[in-house]
Parts: C-alpha cells; structure tokens; sequence
C-alpha cells in the first residue's frame, strides 16, 4: 500500500478525516505542521515570524520527503506544501494524494481565529482566501483525487479516500486538467465510477464492430448502473477508417442526437477508435470531455493516455489532429482475452520503445517476461502495463505539447509511418511497424556511433522473442524514406530524432533530413 497524503487548503478538514482514514487503512496519522513545530519547538505561527516562508518551505519539504521514504502512513500535510512543482510531482509518483476541498466561507468559519493563521494577515482574511484559492488552484488540483468536506459526513469522506488508496490509480498531474489511468483487472464496474464521476449530460459511445461483438457486452455492463442517455456510433474496424470522414460520421451522430457541452464521449476499443473518438470529442462544440477505455495492448500502454488524437491524411500518417486530455482512463486488462495474438505483439512493441527511451528496469522485465507476456492472464503482463502507463505519463506531465523530450516517444514512428503509408496501411500493424522501425533507427544511431551496437542486436533479441520482425525489406525502407519530408517532427531541412545513448536514456537531437535514405 502507498502513503495517503491529504493535500489542500488550511480548514479543508486534513486533520479530521486523516486520523479516520489512517484508522481505517490500519497505519499511522501524522501532521507535518505538528511535527514542524515539535521540531522547532515553537508554534508555527511563531517559526513563521522567525524565519519567514521561505525557511519554513524548506523545513515542510524536508518533512515531506521524509515520510515518502518511511513505511505506509496518512499524512496530513500544511495548505503550501506542495506548491513546489518538483515536489508535488515527487509525491505524486509515490504516494496516493488527496486534496480536501471546502469554500472559502466555511474555510474562513473553520479557521475561526485568522491572528493564529500568518497567511491571512490582511484587512479582509475572505478576499485572502478566495485569492490564494485562485492561485493554488492549479498545484491542487494535481492529485488522485479531490474530495470536497463541506456538506460531507467526515466518515464518508475518509472511507472515500481510503477508496482511492485501494484504487491506486496513475496520475497524470496537467494542472486543472489532471487526470487518472486505472488499470483493473475484470472490474466492470472500474468505468461505471469514472463515468459517474464526471456527471455527464449524455454518452457519445464510439466504438468499432469488431470490439463491439467481443467486449460491448462488458460495456453494457459498467453502463447498466448508469441513468445516462447514450447514444452509439459504432464504426467499421481499420486504419482505413482513421479519415476525416469517420470523424464527420461521429459528429453527425452526436449533433443529431442533440448532444451539449455536458456529453462525455466515451472511446472503446484500440488507438484508431481512441484517435478519432478523441478527434471528435476535441471539436464537438469547441470540445467535449472524453474518457477513453482502451481494449487492445498497444492502446492501453500508449495511445490512450497524453491525448494526441487525429486521423491520417494522404500526404501521411497522423498528420491532422489535435490535443486534447480524457477526462480518466480505464484499463481493463480482461478486454485482452478476446484480443488476436498478432495484436498482442503489436502492442509489446510500443512498451519496447518506452523501456529503450525511458526505464532499464522495464527492458529487463520485458527480457525476462518474453513471450509469457502474450499471454493475456499473465500477472507479469499487467505490471508492465502499469509500468508502461507510469513511464508514459511523466513524460507527458513535464513535455505535454512536444516541445522536448515527449519527441523520445517517437523512437521508430519516423521509419514506421513511413512504412505504414508506403504499404497503404495493409501490409503492417502499427506496432509491427513500430518494431521494424526501432531495429532502423537504432542501426541508423549504431552506425554513426550514438547508440551502443551491443543494444541494437539485444533490442533486436527481444522483438524476435516476443514474436515481432525486426528487419524490413530494403526496397521498403526506402521508399518510407521518403514521407520523412511530410513527418511532423521535421523543421526545415531537419528532423527531430529520438537518439537512445544508453538502454533507458535517450535525447532528442535535430539530424539531416536524408539521414533515412540510406538503411
Ligand atoms: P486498432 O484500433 O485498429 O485495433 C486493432 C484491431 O483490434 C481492430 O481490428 C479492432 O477492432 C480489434 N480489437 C480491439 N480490441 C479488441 C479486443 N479486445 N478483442 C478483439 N479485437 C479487438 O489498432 P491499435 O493497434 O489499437 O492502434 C493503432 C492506432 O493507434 C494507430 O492508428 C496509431 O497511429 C494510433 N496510436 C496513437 C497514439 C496516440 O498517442 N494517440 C499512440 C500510439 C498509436
């Protein structure tokens, strides 16, 4: 089990639910602002007026990263203390955090007493509330959770955080648009609490028919519970259908249905059905809010989560779309059961490309794992999913827009969209194309002496053993050479390149344009 840290303002009601939520959880409750002041030996008050917030920061942070390295425990932290954005982020990765909400009236009623409260010095302490909620609002809503006190029963709200513990979603911390990923294992029931939390008007499903006939039944389940209207736009499977056209056909379906600015657009099935449903839901009305449910590997560990969405174009792959975040994702590892092993494998290759830009660690579980991970039941396989989610998500946390080092989740795209468009989107699955580009681009590194040799030939082990080819026809990779001038990371007469230097570190540099013509 994680630590529970319970984030937010001063009188949300940290220290009523914590002592309830760490009986409840079986671990102990501490209070940084009363572990400060033990410390110092003074009131905080005092310690503020001491030695100003700037040292008092430093003592909260010192705390902080303290109980991130003890065994389990609740702990209630001080309104500031994760303003700091490297901090709230080394929390997040490590601990369940929870931010208590209440309005700014019955903080102030709460806090009875401001003189006590240095923060809210000042003629008018609601004013001072109301502004630094504006101000904090951004930092507290990155967490698993927020849970609001006012109107709430103390019990009922700490067993709802103790919930979210046993949850233990992935976060994604974007600011005001912070989102989960879970990742269950045949709980249904795991979408139906996403949706009702987003308290949606109406339901835009979008689907594919393949999915439908296999999974609609598990769908049909979560919604059962739900009394939402919903409407179905189920669409023929294929990256053929990953046009302009299918996303005109979601539109047209949901603007006949009469849908506004409530609808939730839920995505179910592989990336195609992700990238257009999301496509859809970033224009519908100017934006709509979307939660996607991936039912194929490669879109549980990728094209779910960071939301690019968009559809391919003649001139290329992906080359209209836009970004727009889910509202939360939800993994179902079940939905594998019924998934064609070739797609399996497809999948494995997208993890394969984050381990190499991003984790050692994970590499070696896949080497270890091999070819146990195609099977669907396999416990090894959801942990990697988890750890492929995990990887993914910081990335996009620190480089949402691809200004930087999001570009490393590029590694092998540049050869396979070549490929794909080449074979007209027939011959390859993404992730088929994805492991051929990895063995090019990797060579491509090797040969002018930036990625160690030693780890092409292992890279090239470990698709081969999860069933994956790794060497295209050469004919092939030149004529996907030359889509490279359509690639969306090219800038002038270059192109911006994952380069891995060691297994599970990478950087993006910018390389010659005819850097692929010669494989
Ligand atoms: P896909 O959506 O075409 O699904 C593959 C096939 O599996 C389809 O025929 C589908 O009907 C079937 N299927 C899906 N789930 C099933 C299940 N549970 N049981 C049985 N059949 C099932 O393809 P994909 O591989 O999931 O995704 C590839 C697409 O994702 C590409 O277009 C790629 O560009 C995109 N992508 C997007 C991102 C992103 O960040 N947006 C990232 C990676 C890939």
């Amino acid at each position: 089990m994680r630590s529970l840290f319970l984030a937010g303002f001063m009188g949300t009601g940290k220290s009523t639910i914590g002592p309830r939520a760490a009986a409840r959880l079986g671990i102990p409750f501490v209070d940084t602002d009363e572990i400060i002041a033990h410390e110092a030996g003074v009131s905080i008050p005092e310690l503020w007026q001491r030695e100003g917030e700037a040292k008092f920061r430093d003592r909260e942070a010192a705390v902080v990263r303290r109980y991130l390295d003890e065994a389990p425990h609740v702990v209630a932290l001080g309104g500031g203390s994760l303003l700091l954005r490297n901090l709230r982020h080394a929390v997040l990765d490590r601990a369940t955090v929870i931010t208590l909400t209440a309005d700014a009236p019955e903080i102030l009623r709460r806090v009875g007493d401001v003189s006590t409260r240095p923060n809210l010095a000042g003629a008018d302490p609601l004013e001072r509330i109301r502004e630094l909620l504006a101000a904090r609002e951004g930092s507290y809503a990155e967490c698993h959770a927020q849970l609001a006190t006012d109107g709430f029963d103390a019990d009922d709200v700490a067993s709802a955080a103790c919930a979210v513990v046993q949850r233990d979603p992935i976060v994604l911390p974007l600011g005001n648009r912070t989102y989960t990923v879970d990742v269950v294992n045949d709980a249904p029931e795991a979408l139906t609490d996403a949706i009702a939390r987003t308290a949606p008007s109406s339901l835009v499903i979008v689907t594919d028919t393949t999915v439908r006939r296999a999974r609609g039944h598990v769908l049909d389940r979560a919604l059962s519970h739900l009394a939402i209207s919903r409407i179905d736009v189920t669409l023929p499977p294929g990256e053929d259908q990953k046009s302009i056209t299918t996303a005109q056909t979601i539109w047209d379906a949901a603007l006949g249905a009469r849908v506004d600015r409530e609808t939730l657009v839920v995505a179910f099935g592989g990336g195609v059905t992700s990238d257009l449903a999301g496509f859809a839901a970033s224009t519908l009305l100017r934006g709509v809010r979307l939660i996607t449910v991936p039912t194929t590997l490669l879109a549980m560990v990728d094209a779910s989560v960071g939301g690019k969405t968009g559809f391919d174009h003649p001139a290329g792959k992906n080359l209209v779309g836009t970004i727009h975040q889910p509202r939360a994702v939800v993994i179902d590892v079940a939905h594998l059961s019924t998934l064609p092993v070739r797609e399996m494998r497809a999948g494995l290759a997208e993890v394969v490309k984050i381990a190499l830009v991003t984790s050692e660690a994970l590499f070696q579980k896949l080497e270890v794992a091999g070819a146990s991970l195609l099977d669907p039941k396999s416990p090894a396989l959801l942990e990697v999913i988890r750890d492929a989610v995990t990887l993914k998500a910081r990335i996009v946390r620190d480089d949402e827009l691809e200004g930087g080092k999001r570009a490393l989740l590029n590694l092998g795209h540049t050869v396979a969209h070549g490929l794909e468009a080449h074979t007209a989107y027939r011959k390859y699955l993404h992730g088929e194309a994805v492991a051929l580009g990895l063995c090019a681009e990797l060579e491509i590194m090797a040969e002018r002496g930036f990625t160690p040799r030693e780890l092409v030939d292992r890279t090239r082990r470990l698709l081969m053993a999860l069933g994956l080819a790794t060497h295209a026809p050469r004919d092939e990779l030149r004529a996907a050479a030359r889509f490279v001038m359509t690639d969306k990371k090219r800038r002038g007469a270059t192109l911006a390149f994952p380069v891995v230097m060691a297994l599970g570190s990478a950087e993006v540099r910018q390389v010659p344009l005819d850097l692929l013509d010669r494989p």
